[in-house]
C-alpha cells in the first residue's frame, strides 16, 4: 500500500500479539489456559486484518477491538478471534464447519490451521464480499453457503470442530449432531444484545454432551 510504512505495520502487528498474550494471562482463571497454541499466533499474525475492515478503520485494524463491517455486523476482536480459534485444537487435516463469515477473518484464521473450512453466512451481501476477498488472498480450502448456519452443513458433516461467531439463545441441536466424536463446537450462548457466555462445547462417542463455560462476551445475536 501507497505510504505505508511496513516496519510500521510489523512492530503493529506484534503490538496486537502482545495485547491478545496479555488479554490470556488476565482471562486465565476463567478458560484455564495462561497460553495458546504458538500456530494459533503465528495464523494472527500472517493474516492482513486491515484486508477485513472498511477502508475507512485500516488505522484500526491493528488494535484489539471489534468494527463495524456494515449490515449491522461486526469483525470480532482478535483476542476472542485466538481464544476460540484455540479452543478448536485445529489440525492441518481438521475439516472445520464456521457459522457466521462475517468479514471473512475468523474464516481466514481458520483456513491457516485446517485442512477444509466450511462457512454459513445469513447475509448474501456480507457472504460475498468475503468470498471475494479470501478468494483474492488465495485461499483455496474455504465453502462458502449463503442461508441459516443453525442447520449446520449436513452434506459435509461430521465435523471435527464447529465455531459460531454469533450469540445463539440456545445451542442449535443439528451443531451438536454435525459433530464429530472427540470434536469441540464453541458458541457463545445467552440474550441477543446482552452478554453471553462461551462456551466449549465436546461430545464422545456415545453421544454424550459435556459443556464447560469459558468467559463473558459480547456477540451480535444469530438469527
Ligand atoms: N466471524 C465474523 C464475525 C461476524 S459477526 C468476522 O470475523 O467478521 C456474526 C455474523 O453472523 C454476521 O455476519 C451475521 O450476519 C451472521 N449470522 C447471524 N445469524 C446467522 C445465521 N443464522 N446463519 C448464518 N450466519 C448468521
Amino acid at each position: 500500500m501507497a505510504g505505508r510504512d511496513l516496519t510500521d505495520d510489523a512492530a503493529r502487528r506484534e503490538e496486537l500479539l502482545d495485547a491478545i498474550r496479555r488479554e490470556v494471562r488476565a482471562t486465565a482463571h476463567l478458560t484455564d489456559r495462561d497460553a495458546l497454541d504458538p500456530a494459533v499466533y503465528e495464523a494472527l499474525r500472517k493474516v492482513d486484518r486491515a484486508r477485513f475492515v472498511r477502508p475507512e478503520d485500516r488505522d484500526l485494524a491493528w488494535y484489539d477491538g471489534p468494527l463495524d463491517i456494515g449490515a449491522g455486523q461486526t469483525i470480532s476482536q482478535p483476542f476472542i478471534v485466538a481464544l476460540m480459534t484455540d479452543l478448536l485444537a485445529l489440525g492441518p487435516r481438521s475439516r472445520v464447519l464456521e457459522i457466521g463469515t462475517g468479514s471473512g477473518y475468523q474464516t481466514a484464521i481458520l483456513a491457516e490451521l485446517a485442512g477444509e473450512v466450511y462457512t454459513v453466512e445469513r447475509i448474501a451481501e456480507l457472504a460475498e464480499a468475503a468470498r471475494a476477498r479470501l478468494q483474492e488472498l488465495g485461499y483455496r480450502n474455504i465453502h462458502f453457503r449463503t442461508g441459516d448456519g443453525r442447520q449446520g452443513w449436513p452434506e459435509a458433516a461430521p465435523f471435527d470442530a464447529i465455531i459460531v461467531t454469533a450469540a445463539a439463545e440456545s445451542i442449535p441441536p443439528a451443531l451438536i449432531e454435525q459433530l464429530r466424536p472427540g470434536g469441540h463446537l464453541v458458541i457463545p450462548v445467552g440474550p441477543p444484545w446482552q452478554t453471553q457466555r462461551l462456551l466449549d462445547i465436546t461430545r464422545d462417542a456415545d453421544g454424550h454432551i459435556e459443556q464447560r463455560e469459558l468467559l463473558p462476551v459480547a456477540f451480535v445475536p444469530l438469527r
